[in-house]
């Protein structure tokens, strides 16, 4: 029953971004970020990963590298347009000051959010007011990991940030990681619709989902069927109710590690260029929809 929920919505969210016009998902997206256009939308950019846990490898090709090559083109783009007031968690020497320092002393802080987020959820749960769903898998990931991620949620929040654009490439579980892997095709998990954030985040999802689609195909992994995956796990989304209904979360998965896209370095470079400049189109598109 709950995977066919879950594979309905699916369903229902493609179907209405093949049949809608975008200008009705644009639309709706204006009547709800009317009032924050005044101010300079909050945008962080969160490159997946990092230098010392680096996610997926092909190669000598990090998930790491290419996430913060692609970030920090997102991060330049956005940039540009003075609508948007953008952050970026990492550069080429790592976290940035503000995040490196933020992680190092609020660490203890963070901690405890992290705990009266996990006990709150599991009141909800026990008490029936929140139900959990057949969930996509995802590899488990180390407590620093865990903890850095709930942290940014809680500067996020902290900070009014309005957006978090999580960037990631796929990889799937399989026996031998250097081999070439069956699928292929981009993904964007969006938060399960019970959480506060969720309506805004898909409405955002959409519209970056809208502009990749011209260019890339949807993931084939049947998991992620359809391309557009709400998700109740990923503490990057705001997993046991860690983001502000304010805070959208959005991670994209721009496609499979070993494709050959990626396995040559200029068509790399290349995708990178395109992939930044269809997302900041999709980021423009929800934010500042044109009439
Ligand atoms: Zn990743």
């Amino acid at each position: 029953m709950a995977k066919f929920i879950s594979t309905f919505l699916i369903a229902f969210l493609c179907a209405t971004l093949g049949v809608a016009p975008l200008s009705a998902i644009a639309k709706t997206g204006a009547s709800k970020t009317q009032a924050e256009a005044i101010k300079p939308i909050r945008i962080l950019i969160v490159p997946g990963h990092d230098d010392e846990v680096w996610g997926a490898q092909y190669k000598n090709m990090k998930e790491a590298s290419m996430t913060l090559a692609l970030g920090t083109q997102i991060f330049n783009l956005l940039k540009k347009d003075k609508r948007f007031e953008v952050y970026i968690t990492r550069n080429s020497n790592g976290y940035t000051k503000d995040f490196a320092d933020y992680f190092t002393n609020h660490m203890d802080e963070i901690k405890s959010f992290k705990q009266i987020a996990k006990t709150q959820m599991a009141g909800q749960l026990a008490a029936g007011l929140f139900v959990q769903k057949k969930n996509t898998p995802h590899a488990s990931v180390k407590e620093i990991v865990a903890d850095r991620l709930y942290g940014l949620n809680k500067w996020a929040n902290e900070n009014n940030i309005d957006a978090m654009i999580h960037i990631h490439f796929d990889d799937y579980p399989r026996p031998h990681a250097w081999t070439i892997g069956d699928y292929k095709g981009f993904a964007i998990y969006m938060p399960e619709s019970q959480f506060p954030n969720a309506a805004n985040s898909a409405l955002l999802a959409g519209n970056i989902f809208a502009q990749l689609e011209k260019k890339y195909i949807t993931s084939t992994y049947p998991e992620e069927k359809g391309g557009l995956i709400p998700d109740q796990k990923l503490i990057a989304l705001g997993a046991n109710d860690t983001l502000l209904p304010s805070t959208r979360s959005v991670l994209v998965e721009y496609g499979y590690i070993y494709q050959k896209i990626f396995r040559n370095s200029n068509t790399r470079h290349q995708a990178y260029k395109t992939m930044a400049d269809l997302t900041t189109k999709g980021i423009t598109n929800y934010f500042f929809p044109k009439n």
